[in-house]
């Protein structure tokens, strides 16, 4: 096994890292060896993705800084937003870094713009859908069109404007014909949201129906049993570099969608919103959405 004293060696695995930086791969862990897994003289120091398993042999036509002796894992976890401290210029650089991204197929399958989200990097509240539709896509900002309409009704209900709050979803990208964002997609797109939660850090996400809750809280359940209580969230993979905020709670309710389609359920919708303002501590008011 190559030694991390090897400068070669040393070299060849920054390099690797700055390649899977470009990708947008950020988080690793360290593989713990074992004698099945990992026998004596294979390199075990970094590897979540599979090619951080193949022989690292430097490419002498890339010229990089020597870096210090601890510079090749400083960094591993870290982000373009991490050591930002305004919220907004962090998202920006979430915003640089995501890029025209191709990283799923949904970016060659009619998008017409990437729908990033949109909002205050400060809400205490975030919303957050399964990906855009037509007008989202249309207009680049997520919940715009009818539904969008609805989600306005109901933060004006609880007493909030839309721009108090952050919207985002799931996948930034259209799935064609609306079709529900395949798993790969969401597991692909996803950490980009955790870091916009990350950067935001609201008090309170609300998960705007199934494909969303799901995502977020990584289980499977009928909405029944998902609506009706909190759940402790911290974004997965992501970090804050704020030791004081200890994650959000995450409700879940109804995709205004849905509502749209069967405006029977919109009460319960609004039994949802009203316990997060009751936790968030606005003022219950006495009509409905
Ligand atoms: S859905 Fe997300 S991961 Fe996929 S191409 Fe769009 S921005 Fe990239």
């Amino acid at each position: 096994m190559p030694s991390l004293e090897n400068p070669d060696f040393r070299r060849a695995l920054a390099e690797r890292i700055r390649y899977y930086y470009e990708l947008g791969i950020y988080d690793f862990f360290r593989r713990e060896s074992s004698a099945e897994s990992a026998p004596q003289g294979r390199p075990t120091a970094v590897a979540s993705a599979p090619e951080l398993r193949e022989e690292m042999a430097p490419r002498k036509s890339v010229v990089i800084e020597k870096p210090a002796r601890n510079d090749v894992f400083h960094g591993l976890n870290s982000k373009p937003e991490h050591n930002v401290s305004d919220p907004a210029a962090a998202l920006q650089l979430i915003r640089q870094d995501l890029g025209d991204c191709t990283r799923c197929k949904l970016h060659q399958q009619g998008r017409k713009q990437i729908v990033f989200g949109v909002g205050n990097p400060h809400a205490d509240l975030m919303f957050v859908g399964e990906g855009p539709g037509a007008d989202e896509d249309a207009q680049g900002e997520p919940f715009v069109g009818r539904a969008g309409q609805l989600l306005n009704n109901m933060i004006k209900a609880m007493g909030l404007r839309r721009e108090d709050v952050y919207i985002a979803n799931v996948v930034k990208c259209r799935p064609p014909g609306n079709r529900t964002p395949e798993r790969d997609e969401c597991d692909t797109c996803s950490p980009f949201l955790m870091r916009q939660v990350a950067v935001i850090k609201p008090k309170v996400i609300v998960a705007l129906g199934a494909v969303a809750a799901k995502n977020l809280l990584a289980i499977s359940a009928p909405m029944s049993e998902l609506r009706g209580r909190f759940y402790d969230f911290m974004p997965s993979g992501a970090r804050t570099s704020d030791p004081d905020w200890q994650g959000a709670k995450l409700a879940v309710t109804y995709h205004p969608a849905f509502l749209l389609r069967d405006p029977r359920q919109k009460g319960e919708a609004w039994k949802d919103l009203q316990m997060v303002m009751k936790y968030l501590g606005l003022k219950l008011p006495t009509s409905n959405v």
